[in-house]
């Protein structure tokens, strides 16, 4: 872990031996931890669910997040549970390939890997090494409330605790968002939603047509773009399982219900008519765990930091992205990085306002930039026989160094 355990700044300086707290603990607030923690600051985590279970599908890093992993020692364990992104191919709703990418040369080029895995897999590796770190999490604490003078996070239980700093990683819908903001605010439904389902290959392997879906050891991305809808697919959990999205015009999905379970004929009804192969796939969607999403983002924010300086958002509570990005979790798993070295930096606590401001300053552009380009995608690709000749806008923000950024960027006297 290329981190200054020793207590050592890279300018010379005894790094503060500071408290964080941090709230919520999905891969936002456990990257943050497990940065913090390797500055030297002693870090507890309030999550409040009780017992984690596994949501979410798969997910796609770019190399700006697979350098932090593998700066933090975690190449052997992601490695055993995600598989490199070789290629990405667009592809009508017919059938046609419209362009391919080649993204093993890429990879290359970039220096780090672009991997596919399951976003349980992941939360369960970074848990694994907070927990190795002795980072305490305690379970079921709902943060209700912050005071921010002398930054304290208060529970619904009444429970006070307090930080030197507090980073609120509580997710899209954060309550530490409305607060800062003194309004409930809600993510913006975009009015598309996502199908998201693993469908086990083991159903797939009797039809040759599929064979090239198939295909573990040179892993393609495979979009399907159609007037209104996309769909994305690739294979996950060593190729026993294919994950699939299907984007569209929301259909049961509300403010009052993110996250719904729908029957797959529904489904199927909808994409009848697209490529057949795609057609026998979603014959084989699971009856008991094919979801459907609410896809939400929000414009960007002019401030992540309270009044003070001494707590701020970290992950989708600051910057919900549409998965056209690709790039939630990876700005999430950079926000972490970001925070622990700008703290590292400060001589006094007198200065983390400095710090959090020069956050502010260091990840709202890029995140901004990531989240405007994630639109424009998904409206590209949902066009009038779709537009994919120029693939993935994303692209530019696969390499990105956020630790050397941060050390880089100016802290205000
Ligand atoms: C269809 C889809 C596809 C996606 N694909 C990708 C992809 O390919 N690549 C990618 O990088 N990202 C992808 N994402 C996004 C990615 O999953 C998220 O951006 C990322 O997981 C956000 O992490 P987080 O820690 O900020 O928030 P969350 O994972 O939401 O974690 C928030 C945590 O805070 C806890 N919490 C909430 N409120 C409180 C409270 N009051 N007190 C205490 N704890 C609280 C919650 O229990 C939870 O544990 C996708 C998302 C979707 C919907």
């Amino acid at each position: 872990m290329t981190t200054d355990t020793n207590g050592q700044s890279l300018n010379g300086h005894q790094i503060l031996p500071l408290d964080v707290l941090i709230v919520g603990s999905g891969i936002g607030g456990l990257s943050a931890a497990i940065a913090c923690k390797g500055k030297g600051f002693s870090v507890t985590i309030l999550e409040s669910t009780p017992k984690y279970s596994h949501v979410g599908a798969g997910i796609f890093l770019g190399g700006n997040a697979t350098k932090v992993l593998l700066d933090w020692g975690l190449e052997e364990d992601v490695r055993q549970v995600s598989t490199d992104l070789n290629n990405n191919k667009f592809i009508s709703q017919t059938g046609e390939i419209l362009s391919s990418a080649d993204y093993k040369t890429l990879s290359k080029e970039i220096g780090y890997p672009l991997l596919q895995m399951h976003r349980a897999d992941l939360h369960d590796v970074l848990l694994k090494k907070a927990l190795s770190l002795g980072i305490d999490i305690k379970m079921g604490q709902v943060v209700e409330k912050y005071e921010v003078q002398t930054p304290k996070a208060i529970t619904t239980d009444g429970k006070v605790y307090e930080a030197d700093v507090i980073f609120a990683a509580d997710g899209y819908r954060s309550n530490a968002r409305s607060q800062l903001l003194g309004r409930i605010d809600e993510p913006r439904p975009s009015g598309n939603s996502a199908y998201r389902a693993l469908i086990s290959t083991d159903k797939l392997k009797h039809y040759p047509e599929l064979a090239p879906f198939l295909n573990w050891t040179d892993q393609t991305n495979w979009v399907w773009v159609g007037e209104g809808c996309h769909v994305v697919l690739y294979l996950l959990r060593h190729g026993t399982v294919l994950n699939i999205v299907l984007t569209q015009a929301a259909k049961n999905v509300n403010d009052a219900n993110y996250v719904v379970k729908v029957d797959p004929a529904e489904v199927i009804e909808r994409y009848k008519e697209w490529d057949p192969r795609l057609v026998t796939m979603l014959q084989h969607l699971p009856k008991d765990n094919t979801l459907e999403w609410r896809l939400c983002d929000m414009e960007p924010m002019k401030t992540w930091v309270f009044p003070h300086g001494k707590i701020a958002l970290v992950g989708d509570a600051c910057h919900a992205v549409l998965p056209s990005a690709a790039q939630g979790a990876g700005m999430a798993i950079e926000d972490g990085v970001a925070v622990a070295e700008l703290l590292a930096r400060v001589k006094s606590k007198d200065e983390i306002p400095a710090a959090l401001k020069a956050y502010d300053e260091l990840r709202i552009p890029r995140c901004a930039s990531i989240m405007t380009g994630a639109r424009g995608d998904a409206k590209r690709w949902q066009g009038k026989g779709g537009k994919p000749a120029s693939g993935v806008t994303s692209t530019w923000s696969w390499e990105y160094d956020v630790a050397g950024a941060a050390r880089e960027i100016k802290l205000e006297e």
